[in-house]
């Protein structure tokens, strides 16, 4: 199917080389992984919704002036980006006590947090992307002093953006992942948003039932994780009631 030069292929999507220089063409795999590839599943039409959701997402962050490496959508499961160099740090913003602070800091899930917090970890898949402080980051080069600051606007101003879009459609925005690249355009280099933002990289509960819109689903093994990501699609209005993304249903392949 693909002729393409693959640049590169990790977890959930493939990054192929694009139609012109300093683009790329972002693919969007079915695959479902947590605890750093400990446990694995394909689940059909996740790619396609996660393609949906992000650039859903990341259209709005361009119109309100965040930058993004994102361009647009080509089709079903991939969409056309600019190239970048990857920062080797995971952004989480938490406005809600979950996950690894949960059990780190020994607070109850669903806490509301007093104020948002930015952590960093360091992606390295054999250390489990541990967290890092700015000392780290600083001290090992992985970002300067700016683009940490750089990176920090940007992600309050996501998180901002994100939280009003959500509360709009009765979810409430508990934490999320984001990464960030290097643009450059000639010697001019600025730090923009880069890779995905969808239910497999933010934390979504139902404003009523508190129930997971999110890949909690399939961490934690509460089955219907297709159904939360088309619902999260619903809400947002990108798609159709009867839209079905190819399959009837969620595949588990074991
Ligand atoms: N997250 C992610 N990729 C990762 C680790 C975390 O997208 O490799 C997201 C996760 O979906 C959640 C947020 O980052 O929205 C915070 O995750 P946490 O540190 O609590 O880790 P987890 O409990 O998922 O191991």
């Amino acid at each position: 199917m693909n002729r393409r030069r693959r640049i590169y292929e990790g977890k959930a999507k493939i990054l192929y080389e694009g139609p012109e220089p300093g683009t790329l063409i972002q693919h969007f795999k079915d695959d479902a992984t947590a605890f750093n590839k400990k446990k694995h599943d394909v689940i059909d039409g996740k790619g396609v919704l996660n393609n949906r959701i992000s650039e859903h997402i990341f259209v709005h962050l361009n119109s309100i002036g965040i930058p993004t490496h994102f361009i647009r959508r080509m089709n079903m499961r991939e969409q056309l980006i600019r190239e970048v160099e990857i920062i080797p740090l995971e952004i989480v913003v938490r406005n809600v006590a979950a996950g690894s602070l949960s059990k780190r800091l020994g607070i109850e899930e669903g806490t509301q947090l007093p104020r948002s917090i930015i952590e960093f970890n360091y992606k390295n898949d054999d250390l489990d992307d541990p967290l890092v402080a700015e000392e780290h980051i600083t001290a090992f080069g992985w970002a300067s002093p700016q683009e940490i600051d750089d990176m920090m606007a940007l992600a309050i101003r996501v998180n901002d953006f994100l939280t009003g879009l959500f509360l709009g459609i009765g979810i409430r925005l508990i934490d999320f992942k984001m990464e960030c690249g290097r643009l450059w355009e000639g010697d001019m280099m600025r730090i923009v948003v880069a890779d995905e933002i969808s239910p497999d990289s933010c934390r979504l509960w139902d404003i009523e039932s508190e129930d997971k819109l999110d890949k909690d689903r399939f961490r934690r093994d509460l089955g219907g994780l297709l159904e939360a990501y088309q619902e999260v699609a619903r809400r947002l209005g990108i798609m159709n009631e009867n839209e079905r993304p190819r399959g009837s249903g969620p595949v588990l392949v074991q």
